[in-house]
């Protein structure tokens, strides 16, 4: 299969040439037929499957073939759950439309009101925008939604997560009736199944199954930590590694983000903290410093991070493993990103058994337990893979570099730094917990 086949407009023929992408990924060659025959669509398909393109190569396809009806209002609305979510399509858009005359521009919240209000005054393509802000212009009666074309929502399950089921199904009822409805969701559950059916009409549904997106190309790892003050040493031990080119360090809540953040620059790390309680600007300006390769880790919180796309991350650390296992898939899928390789090193302590089992229920595979040399954990926890033998360095396991995060072949990896207690800022910071 290739894009030739799929019927697409040259000027986005053209586009798709310009990014290097030489085939369709599974989403996109069964979601775009499709899309372009004017049915309703339900797709599963998560993150780093080309999921974006998947919707936003169809609906320029359609500002391309049809004319435009009179009035004022976007023809294409994609909403999405969060601000960097709808930043990354907004890019996408802008990246496939190059070649294309397009009028687009999103609506998110935190943003100041007067260039939205230019925005919505005159006709437009395409507009992505988070619900909370869009239904505050809609209430206020300066967005017009009469001549939408094409509803598409991104990450549905997280909206519902998120509390944004009233403000989504609200703005689909201010749109009209025959408009064409997409909804891309990572897992279809009963709460899907149920906004599907208000939203869609006789949809096609695609799945693009867990299995298929928890990638070959990302290697998967466990290490098993004592406790807090363990997990530290192991996480100075991974990014004092070269190797580790690129990090994005996941944890569990905000003050932990800003508490991580502050011990790796103590550690002499270039570093960033990412989370919802920071100003949007300060969130772009944390992203843009790692695209640019100014800082070497990012330390996130699952919400700032979703739909996080930047190139050449090496690696993703969970230094706490997510509550819920579609977490898990979203955070690891940071890493591996365009068919390159990435590495995802969990730290799993005895109470987070639980939420380990789920992720291993969830998508399906076991992962490998690691130890680095010097930091073994002196707990053990049951499960799923922990009968096999640990990957661990020089321990006889033909010196792959099962403990190293990504090391070259006979590279040592362990350092001094392994022998240090946990540092004194840190050791503070967590002692209420
Ligand atoms: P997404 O799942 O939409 O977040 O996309 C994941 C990544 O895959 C993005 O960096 C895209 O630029 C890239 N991508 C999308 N489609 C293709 C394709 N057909 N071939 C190679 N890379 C792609």
């Amino acid at each position: 299969m290739s894009f030739e086949n799929l019927n697409l407009n040259p000027s986005l023929l053209k586009a798709i040439a310009a990014c290097g992408y030489t085939e369709p990924t599974p989403i996109q060659a069964q979601a775009i037929p499709q899309v372009m025959t004017g049915q309703d669509l339900l797709a599963s398909a998560q993150t780093g499957t080309g999921k974006t393109a998947a919707f936003v190569l169809p609906a320029l396809h359609r500002i391309l073939s049809t004319p435009a009806k009179p009035g004022r209002g976007p023809r294409v609305l994609v909403l999405t759950p969060t601000r960097e979510l709808a930043n990354q399509v907004t890019e996408a858009v802008r990246t496939y439309g190059k070649f294309m005359r397009i009028r687009s521009g999103a609506i998110l919240g935190g943003m100041p009101y007067r260039e939205q209000l230019q925005l919505l005054d005159r006709p437009i393509d395409l507009i992505v925008a988070t619900p909370g802000r869009l239904i505050d212009h809609l209430e206020r009666g300066r967005l017009s939604l009469g001549r939408l074309e094409m509803l598409i929502l991104d990450e549905a399950d997280r909206m519902l997560d998120m509390g944004f089921i009233e403000p989504v199904e609200k703005i689909a009822a201010a749109t009209p009736a025959n408009r064409q409805t997409l909804l891309f969701s990572a897992t279809l559950d009963a709460r899907i199944a149920k906004l599907a059916g208000n939203l869609l009409k006789e949809p096609a549904t695609i799945r693009i199954s867990p299995k298929q997106i928890t990638h070959d190309n990302i290697e998967q790892r466990l290490m098993v930590a004592d406790n807090l003050g363990h997990k530290m040493k192991m996480l100075h031990s991974l990014v004092s590694n070269d190797d580790l080119e690129r990090v994005i360090i996941f944890s569990a809540t905000k003050r932990d983000t800003e508490t991580l953040a502050q011990e790796l620059a103590a550690g002499g790390h270039t570093v960033r903290a990412l989370h919802g309680d920071m100003t949007q600007g300060a969130r772009n300006r944390a992203i843009t410093d790692m695209r640019r390769g100014k800082v070497r880790l990012l330390v996130a919180t699952d919400v700032a991070a979703r739909g996080l796309d930047v190139t050449g991350i090496s690696h993703v650390i969970n230094f706490d493993l997510p509550r819920f296992a579609e977490d898990y898939v979203h955070r690891i899928g940071r890493t591996g990103r365009a068919g390159a390789m990435g590495i995802a090193i969990s730290f799993a302590s005895p109470s987070e058994q639980g939420f380990l089992g789920r992720i291993e229920k969830f998508t399906g595979k076991q992962i490998t337990h690691h130890m680095i040399e010097g930091l073994e954990p002196r707990t053990s926890m049951r499960t799923a893979s922990a009968g096999r033998s640990p990957g661990r360095s020089g321990a006889g396991n033909g010196g792959r570099a099962a403990a190293g995060p990504g090391r070259a072949p006979g590279k040592p990896y362990s350092n001094r730094r392994n022998e240090q207690a946990a540092p004194a800022v840190y050791r503070k910071k967590f002692a209420a917990k």
